[in-house]
């Protein structure tokens, strides 16, 4: 039961959209070219999913939420979620070369997105039957207790650059807490979660628990964002587009988790273990090509040890080449033509800045020439006030910062819009921990950077990265609502 089946002209056709656990084609009939980001051409058609198509994947939720799914005991859910999580282990080879393919990304970042995918099902299985209230003493005469409950249907959209990984961290604990869901993956790349959704089935769910419809997002997306039906938002993606869900979501009195990105800083100071640190710190803003929310896409290095670490960064990043997924170098292409144009405009403005690129990778011999590749550049000193240095960019692109002083480091790291993740470096673990517990992020590591880190840390942003927390136990605090339930017996 593959998601996309051959066809004649050896692009794998559409198979519609998945409500109530079948295929249908899309209402409207339309389809969208899928591209190969490290190829430049069609490999695949999608379903345009359009309003008609959500309304249905709402309704189908509903039912399911009211019906069979909604009746499972937890420990039932858990079940069925660990089971996907074991389909996705045994059909990672397909899954990971699915992805690769789609996304561009090298064939070890799609193994490990794909670990990581059933990693989510396996923690939130287990986790399940183990999100409980509370009791609460009060009055004499009464008995208090909390229960958390399911938001009831929950609207999904997310990005194209870790579908899978989005897939199973969205819907994991959405799931687990009790709710129906319907996704409206990004059109760029969404082969995998409409895969995903299949073995689903096939784990067990019942009919209508999980919906997908792919399409474009001022269509398919727009219309699950400001469905009357929908209890509750789940978006990744720009801040442009969280501006608008928030909005659809005011205008239904309905709460939303948003993960917007950021502009996350690595903060070096002289003491660093440079040898221990060198291949996180050019490895943060590479990973993905740099498409990745919580990339460490500013270096910002201490003066007083400014050439040495520097210096040693420009020797790895002039080594990293980029190419396709079978090559399994540094780094894949971007996702699109429209990214590729987006982080060139960024470099062609940093040239007319004056600012110097200090390093620059390789695109490898090989790599096709309509593929989105664009090769990894490091740039410095690039001043505090740049676009460079403020917005983010969305590619393999770093830059680099000098500061003076402690004072200086968290000035500069807690100057822009953005508060996602950010690291901190150095050997003196009491000025570590001070650093880090002042920088304005949701995340931040000591003499590490996780890009986000494991299932189990929760994870989210401040001001414009977003708000709510995904992953660990803390998801299933934004996924469920709290009852206060009050017994008077004497
Ligand atoms: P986007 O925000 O437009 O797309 C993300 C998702 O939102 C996609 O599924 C898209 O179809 C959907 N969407 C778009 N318009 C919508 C609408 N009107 N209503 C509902 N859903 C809608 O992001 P993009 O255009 O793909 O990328 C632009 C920039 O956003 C990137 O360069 C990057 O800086 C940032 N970005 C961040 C993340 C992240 O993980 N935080 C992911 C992707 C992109």
């Amino acid at each position: 039961m593959n998601a996309q089946v051959s066809s004649d002209a050896g692009i794998a056709a559409s198979k519609g959209v998945f409500i109530d656990n079948h295929w249908s084609p899309a209402a409207s009939g339309k389809e969208i070219d899928v591209v190969a980001p490290a190829e430049g051409r069609v490999f695949a058609r999608i379903a345009a999913g359009g309003p008609e198509d959500i309304d249905r994947a709402v309704k189908a939720a509903r039912r399911a939420y009211e019906g069979e799914w909604g009746k499972l005991a937890a420990f039932e859910r858990g079940r069925l979620l660990a089971r996907l999580g074991l389909l996705i282990l045994d059909n990672a080879d397909e899954l990971a070369a699915l992805e690769a393919r789609d996304c561009g990304k090298p064939m070890k970042q799609a193994w490990a997105d794909i670990a990581a995918c059933a990693r989510y099902f396996e923690f939130y299985g287990g986790a399940a039957d183990k999100w409980h209230g509370t009791t609460i003493p009060f009055l004499n005469g009464y008995f208090v207790a909390t229960e958390r409950e399911p938001h009831g249907v929950i609207g999904h959209v997310i990005p194209w650059n870790y579908p899978a990984q989005m897939y199973g961290r969205t819907l994991g604990p959405a799931l687990a807490a009790g709710n129906a869901v319907v996704m409206k993956p990004a059109e760029e790349a969404c082969l995998t979660p409409l895969r995903l959704t299949e073995l689903a089935a096939e784990a067990g769910f019942p009919a209508g628990a999980i919906n997908v419809v792919p399409g474009l997002g001022p269509e398919a997306g727009q219309a699950l964002i400001s469905h009357p039906g929908v209890d509750f938002l789940s978006f990744t993606g720009s801040p442009e587009i969280g501006v608008l869900v928030q909005t659809e979501a005011a205008k239904n009195h309905i709460a939303c988790t948003l993960e917007l990105g950021g502009k996350s800083p690595q903060i070096v100071f002289s003491d660093v273990d440079l040898d221990e640190a060198l291949p996180t710190l050019v490895n943060a803003i590479v990973q993905n090509a740099g498409q990745t929310c919580s990339a460490g896409s500013r270096l910002l290095v201490e003066r007083s040890g400014y050439d040495r670490i520097v210096g040693a960064v420009a020797e790895r990043f002039g080594k990293l080449q980029a190419g396709t997924p079978d090559m399994d170098l540094d780094l894949g292409p971007l996702i699109s033509l429209r990214q590729k144009g987006r982080v060139e405009s960024f470099c062609a403005k940093a040239a007319d800045d004056g600012i110097a690129v200090l390093a620059e990778g390789k695109i490898a011999e090989g790599a096709p020439e309509n593929g989105f590749f664009v090769a990894p550049r490091l740039f410095g000193p690039v001043p505090q006030a740049n676009s460079l240095a403020r917005e983010e960019v969305f590619g393999p692109i770093l830059s680099v910062i000098p500061f003076e002083d402690e004072a200086d480091a968290l000035t500069i790291a807690n100057g822009t819009d953005y508060g996602l993740i950010a690291g901190v470096w150095s050997s003196n673990a009491k000025r570590a921990t001070r650093v880090a517990r002042k920088v304005r992020a949701g995340q931040v590591y000591i003499n590490a950077y996780g890009a986000g880190g494991g299932v189990e840390l929760p994870f989210g942003g401040v001001r414009k990265s977003g708000h709510g927390r995904e992953k660990g136990f803390e998801a299933l605090h934004d996924f469920t609502t709290l009852k206060t339930l009050v017994f008077k017996h004497d």
